[in-house]
């Protein structure tokens, strides 16, 4: 199966794809943590996704396309993915169109998780994340241990992504809007698209998630 969560910065598209990847048998895609992964290298490609990364702003289609390609010819995802903060342009869709086509694939779903503006805010400016495991924490909601160590790997580098300041989560969500919102008009005459609350727990939201991905497996 290809699945596509859709939604704004911080609807939880990240730990719910966590989530499905075993259910599911298949990868988690997420172009964001390829970036960041290739940033943290300090690659020559890493500093320039940087440039756009560390300002809310979108990385040039070209080269998102060619991460992509790249990724997709990897065996763990010759079965289906879960793809998470890709598309985010009409024009990223199309090329995964063609990518997919020649695989004889295509998205067989997208969840579309809506949350609201203060949700969003609430959510991204309060969330830590360990340097060494990729953890998730929130100050208020599950804050990190008070040792400053991660709970889940032992590593002592639990930090506020830079993205994740209230100045640029106000940038993303306005590229947001402007293009990548659009993506969900290319997928609606599909009949693919499904919307789901994305307010409420991990739990909530993930069983809604689910209802919605069986609906598609019997081609609901
Ligand atoms: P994310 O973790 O998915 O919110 O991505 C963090 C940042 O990486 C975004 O604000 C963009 O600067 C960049 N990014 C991630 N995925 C894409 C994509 N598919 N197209 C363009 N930029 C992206």
């Amino acid at each position: 199966m290809d699945l596509l969560l859709f939604g704004p910065p911080g609807a939880g598209k990240g730990t719910q794809a966590k989530l499905l990847v075993e259910a599911l048998g298949v990868p988690q895609i997420s172009t964001g943590d390829m970036m960041r992964a290739e940033r943290s290298s300090g690659s020559e490609l890493g500093q320039r996704f940087d440039a756009y990364m560390s300002k809310g702003a979108l990385v040039p289609d070209a080269m998102v396309l060619e991460l992509m390609e790249k990724r997709l010819r990897q065996d763990d995802a010759s079965e289906g993915a879960i793809f998470d903060g890709y598309p985010r342009t009409v024009e990223q869709a199309e090329a995964l169109h063609g990518l997919l086509g020649k695989l004889g694939r295509r998205i067989d779903r997208v969840v579309s998780i809506e949350v609201s503006l203060d949700v969003i805010l609430d959510r991204v400016t309060g969330r830590r994340v360990c340097l060494d495991c990729g953890q998730t924490y929130h100050v208020r909601y599950s804050p990190p241990p008070e040792s400053g160590v991660c709970a889940a790997c032992g590593g002592s580098r639990i930090v506020q992504r830079k993205d994740d300041v209230e100045d640029v989560v106000r940038n993303r969500y306005e590229e947001y809007k402007a293009k990548t919102e659009p993506v969900l008009a290319y997928y609606q005459p599909r009949g693919v698209v499904v919307a789901v609350d994305g307010t409420g727990s991990l739990e909530e939201v993930s069983a809604r998630i689910m209802a919605a991905i069986e609906g598609a497996a019997k081609g609901a």
